[in-house]
């Protein structure tokens, strides 16, 4: 105890010199938690007037003015640090409270004399080249995209979440070009052959939330409310722009209401604005007053398939849910960023869902969440939900499956602990006590904590602390054999190996002729009774977690297997398949070959679509990832053909173009490769399945993989295409398939090149191409290259694009030299971060596998 004591005075003294002599802290690169929280205590009333003069051509110059002022107290004396993440050469002028300064810049950082600042108000001007980091800038149009720490690769700022401001905008545009910003447009004129307009002053919002995009867009206005929703997009097509406007509107309208009525909080912002973006590197971005949002998600053409509507609901209702959850109180820090992507997929799933229609929820939750959240959460690179982050430069990493797919999950486990109405009440009061403001995960645990009956801290520390998921399985005794249950227990633990559970509610169904009798479990237990399975007769099967409301690999009882299709409830069904796809991974109850088949049988006979993608997705997965190439080639002729066959005895059309899409994928004979090219040349699609010129375009990429001879069918598709953007994208993506070994050399050379990986999204695309199963003999050697130059992508690219560069090129493989080529890639490489390296091990999950199941 004595050495205890003397050991905390030394540590007091010690710091209070410290305090006297401070020493000076190296500036280091990106935005330190560190400097952040010192920003944070000592900067208020931030607010930025912008002046950006934007030439048409994407290579010329962007001239910025900037006047930053602030509120401070200088306590430290120490220089005050604006983040710009660029060429210092670009400051032309720095002016502190009317005296200019020479620029001085140091790591991502312009040095600010303490000197020249004072308590109080202060004002900042800077005369500069702005980066275009951030700026999106395409031949016709840009935009901005500043999420968590990108602000600062275009001008000087403050860039950290908590220390919101306003943004005051002007900008000068070629006289054919329109514009959007967070804020309404005050006036516009044409001088000297260019276009002004200024905006009003944002809401206080974080940096990563302003957001302008200018250029050649066309615009849709809807009347509603006294005030109107403004709408910018590209698209050309007019069947799709005339049965999408309406439909983009009115779902906008609904999802703000919504909202309103759940948080109990009228839309907080000044104005309703959108952008469709072609080619977009993520389906959505929640800027306010000015979404951006992916162009294909939202255009779609009149026989949409249920999918498609889906995804373009559910894009929408995300982004707007973030309207009040992210936007209007935002995390302190990015570590907490799944909060605000929890909060819009729950409330995105809740206002998709159809009244009275608790099936279609469920369904729709279980096939949009669970298999992606397992997808990393099975992997051993998985992620805690909430993770540490220490510089906002790694906020990118954060980003995957778990925070979209497996938070979810946990929330929902949460309502259902809490009871509905107590969880909606704690979250309205979180929303009102921070809004505009910043708050953090234990804020609002402590907020729900109080109208909890259980211990949420602890439950927090399994669900939201800790990566992984828990495996089940259970004994169930009769007494005697064939009679009544006597006995039945669920036993739980981590995948890991480890004694963790998950507490959770999940439910158990017994299976008798014509009758389901379902249990509620609460569990919390490595090992837990379950009375109320008591009794009953002996069924014809059990099945796990059927209303998928659980998280975990499910025990399957194979008793189940010859039932499998005749399962009445569409939502139990949907969970069998996962729970069969999950177990076959983990090399238990079924080969990958023998679920292939199983799956296969089921094609003529599952109905609903959401089940049809689901097993379609799996049999191409397994096909192409746990097959081996001579068991593969034994089989695709029969797999062709009940795939053909499903497709005409299928009624609806959706079903019918989701087979024709999997028949697509696998096909290999030369029967099937002369079908398709016939429909493709002809653009005579089978009967009741609508094809468009999209489909067109994807059909003709398959056939190119197969082709041995010539590149002139991309050629040809190539003329097909009418829209610009589209052909753009085409024509990125069409060397990666190119039947000549050197012209993909040549492409995947090229990626090198930072300007080359610009259009993310068609260079994923292009990607997949390049490495598909079939041309991976060829592919094999760019491996190393492409796990080489992770850390430029990290630094360069968007949040999701590390993740989407690995498993575009690492997702179909399944040899042993390319997992050879991962495993001493990650034993040998000492530089790479640890969020890369979970990343790697997350994208080459299935080619570890496979070294195991494929046999
Ligand atoms: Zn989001």
């Amino acid at each position: 105890m004595k050495w205890m004591l003397f050991s905390f005075i030394l540590v007091i003294v010690c710091m209070a010199s410290c305090n006297k002599r401070p020493k000076k802290a190296a500036i280091s690169k990106g935005v330190s938690e560190l400097l952040a929280l010192s920003r944070e205590q000592t900067l208020t009333d931030l607010h930025y007037e912008l002046s950006f003069d934007i030439p048409g051509r994407p290579a010329a110059a962007i001239t910025l003015k900037e006047e930053l002022s602030f509120h401070y107290t200088a306590a430290t004396g120490a220089p005050l640090l604006l983040d710009f993440k660029e060429d210092p050469k670009k400051l032309k002028k720095i002016t502190v409270n009317g005296k200019e300064t020479p620029v001085r810049c140091d790591n991502e950082h312009i040095i600010i004399d303490a000197r020249l600042l004072k308590k109080g108000a202060n004002r900042i001007h800077l005369d500069l080249i702005a980066g275009d980091g951030a700026l999106n800038r395409r031949e016709e149009f840009l935009y901005t995209l500043f999420v968590p720490d990108r602000a600062r690769t275009v001008f000087p700022c403050f860039d950290q979440p908590d220390l919101k401001a306003t943004f005051t905008l002007s900008l000068a545009i070629p006289p054919d070009w329109v514009a959007i910003a967070n804020g309404r447009l005050r006036d516009s004129a044409i001088r000297n052959g260019q276009k002004f307009l200024r905006f009003a002053p944002s809401d206080k919002i974080s940096t990563y939330l302003f957001s302008f995009a200018a250029g050649k867009f066309r615009i849709a206005r809807e009347r509603w409310r006294d005030d109107e929703i403004e709408f910018l997009y590209r698209e050309t097509d007019p069947e799709k722009i005339n049965s999408s406007l309406h439909a983009i509107f009115e779902q906008y309208k609904k999802m703000v209401e919504f909202n309103e009525q759940w948080t109990g909080i009228a839309y907080p912002f000044q104005k309703h604005g959108m952008v469709a973006i072609p080619d977009f590197q993520f389906g959505g971005m929640e800027h306010p007053g000015a979404i951006l949002l992916q162009a294909s998600t939202l255009f779609l053409t009149g026989d949409a398939t249920e999918g498609q509507l889906n995804s373009r609901s559910h894009l929408l209702a995300h982004e707007i849910a973030h309207m009040w959850f992210g936007d209007l109180v935002t995390m302190n820090w990015f570590s907490d960023v799944w909060m605000k992507e929890v909060f819009a997929n729950f409330m995105a799933d809740k206002a998709t869902a159809t009244p009275h229609h608790e099936q279609g929820f469920s369904l729709k939750f279980l096939t949009d969440h669970l298999p992606p959240a397992y997808a990393i959460d099975r992997t051993a690179g998985a992620n805690p939900i909430r993770q540490p982050l220490d510089n906002l430069e790694k906020a990118g990493t954060l980003y995957g499956g778990i925070i979209y797919h497996k938070s979810p999950v946990m929330m929902r486990q949460l309502e259902e602990l809490m009871g509905a109405a107590a969880f909606q009440k704690g979250v309205q009061t979180y929303l009102k006590t921070y809004a505009f403001k910043n708050a953090s995960w234990p804020d609002l645990i402590s907020i729900l904590d109080e109208l909890a009956p259980a211990d949420l801290h602890a439950w927090n520390a399994v669900w939201v602390n800790e990566p992984g998921r828990p495996v089940f399985d259970y004994k169930a005794e009769y007494a005697p054999a064939g009679g009544p249950v006597t006995g039945f227990t669920v036993f739980q633990k981590a995948e890991s190996g480890s004694n963790r559970v998950w507490p959770q509610r999940f439910d158990i169904s017994f299976y008798y002729k014509g009758l389901v009798r379902t249990v509620t479990v609460s569990d919390s237990l490595s090992a837990q009774e379950v009375p109320r399975a008591l009794d009953r007769k002996q069924p014809l099967f059990i099945q796990f977690n059927a209303s998928g409301m659980g998280y975990g690999v499910w025990p399957i009882d194979t008793a189940m297997l010859p039932h499998l299709f005749s399962i009445d409830n569409y939502v139990s069904r949907a969970s069998a398949y996962i729970s069969l796809y999950e177990n076959m991974l983990n090399g238990r109850y079924t080969t990958p070959l023998q679920l292939l088949r199983l799956f296969e049988s089921g094609l003529a006979r599952e109905t609903v679509e959401l089940n049809m993608r689901l097993l379609t997705g799996y049999i191409s997965t397994i096909y192409w990832n746990f097959i081996a190439p001579q068991q593969r080639s034994r089989w695709t002729g029969q797999l062709e053909n009940s795939i053909w066959k499903a497709l005409l005895q299928q009624k609806s059309s959706n079903n019918k173009k989701i087979l024709f899409g999997c028949y697509q994928s696998v096909f290999g004979t030369e029967p099937a490769t002369a079908r398709l090219y016939s429909i493709w040349y002809s653009q005579e699609p089978p009967a009741n399945v609508v094809l468009k010129e999209e489909d067109y375009t994807n059909l003709a990429f398959a056939l190119a993989l197969r082709s041995k001879t010539s590149d002139k069918l991309l050629q040809q598709q190539l003329l097909r295409i009418k829209d610009p953007d589209r052909a753009k994208r085409f024509r990125i993506i069409m060397p990666a398939l190119s039947v000549d070994p050197v012209v993909r050399d040549r492409f995947f050379a090229g990626l090198q090149q930072r300007e080359n990986r610009s259009n993310e999204s068609a260079v994923s695309a292009a990607l997949s191409y390049l490495h598909h199963p079939l041309r991976q003999p060829s592919a094999e050697k760019y491996l190393q290259q492409t796990l080489r130059l992770l850390p430029e992508i990290q630094s360069t690219g968007d949040i999701f694009f590390p993740g989407n560069w690995l498993q575009s090129s690492f997702g179909s493989y399944q040899s042993a030299s390319a997992d050879h080529i991962v495993t001493s890639f990650l034993q040998n490489d000492r530089t790479l971060n640890s969020s890369l390296k979970a990343k790697v091990l997350q994208g080459t999950d299935n080619l570890k596998r496979a070294q195991v199941i494929i046999r």
